[in-house]
């Protein structure tokens, strides 16, 4: 597995694999990469040729109060976990390879980016289109590979993707979670003893409200309802958001009448977790 932080390297790589014909998948991560990124990964080598997985905690995705110092970092597992799936690159870029003092264009999604995580994080949707476009133009990928568990980031690139024309597809993958449920994420490790078992509340509220709403709920105040009231009644666990949105244009709606999205976001302490479902 070829490891590089440089942008220049990557596309050398890729121009000798385009050249022999071979199909390209990307897997945009952070890194402290887990079981989630793994199923990306692994489903990514099935379906191409090459794979590469980016390895880059985006800084200018993080707003000034956010976790951008703290990000969970180790490169060395991630290339074990890499390398044992069979990727074929990890690319590593410092920030400033990224970005140049004088960098100032950025992609946005606007309708899209309106609620959920975006009316809380007003520069995360911007940046994360930005380093995405960049990686989708450095790997010439023919695929990319995106979980479910960031929903609006999922629709978000979809939706970038048709409007600019991308010459690139979006595959969407399940939510992998731990045995009680909880959705994998780096940021479960900033979770102490009692919050890790405090967390298994997202998924309990939200499986709760998907059972409703498929045993023929329609009101979308009712599921807010019962996802804040069990999430409510765990004293260690404060809500950011409970929304119900329709799937496409990631609205706030009143009846479910349509494929929708159900998306929470929740501090447990000080870590702020996301999950979601769809029913389709
Ligand atoms: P991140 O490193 O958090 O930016 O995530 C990189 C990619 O992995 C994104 O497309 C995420 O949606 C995806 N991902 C993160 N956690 C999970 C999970 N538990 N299950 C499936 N995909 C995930």
């Amino acid at each position: 597995m070829i490891r590089t932080e440089k942008i220049k390297e990557v596309k050398e790589c890729v121009k000798a694999w385009k050249k022999e014909g071979k199909t390209i998948g990307l897997v945009p991560t952070m890194g402290y990469l887990h079981e989630g990124h793994a199923s990306l990964i692994k489903k990514a080598r099935e379906e191409n040729d090459i794979v590469i997985v980016s390895d880059f905690v985006n800084p200018i995705q993080f707003g000034p109060k956010e976790d951008l110092a703290t990000y969970p970092r180790d490169f060395e597992a991630d290339c074990a976990l890499c390398e044992s799936i069979g990727a074929d690159l990890i690319f590593h870029p410092e920030p400033e390879e990224m970005y140049a003092p004088d960098f100032c264009t950025h992609v946005g999604v606007a309708t899209l980016s309106e609620h959920l995580c975006g009316a809380r994080r007003p520069v995360h949707f911007n940046g994360v289109c930005t380093v995405v476009t960049k990686l989708f133009m450095i790997s010439q990928a023919d695929r990319a590979y995106f979980g479910q568990k960031d929903a609006q980031q999922l629709a978000i690139v979809r939706r970038m993707v048709r409007d600019l024309n991308y010459n690139i597809e979006i595959i969407g993958c399940p939510i992998v979670r731990e045995e009680d449920g909880l959705a994998k994420s780096s940021r479960n490790t900033y979770l102490n003893p009692m919050e890790r078992k405090a967390a298994v509340v997202l998924h309990q509220a939200l499986t709760e409200a998907e059972a409703k709403i498929r045993a023929g709920e329609t009101d979308a105040a009712e599921v807010r309802r019962i996802i804040s009231n069990i999430i409510e009644d765990e004293p260690l666990a404060r809500i950011d958001y409970v929304e119900v949105v329709d799937w496409n244009e990631l609205q706030p709606i009143e009846k479910i009448d349509g494929p929708v999205l159900v998306a929470i976001a929740v501090f447990i302490g000080k870590v702020r977790l996301i999950d979601n479902f769809i029913v389709e």
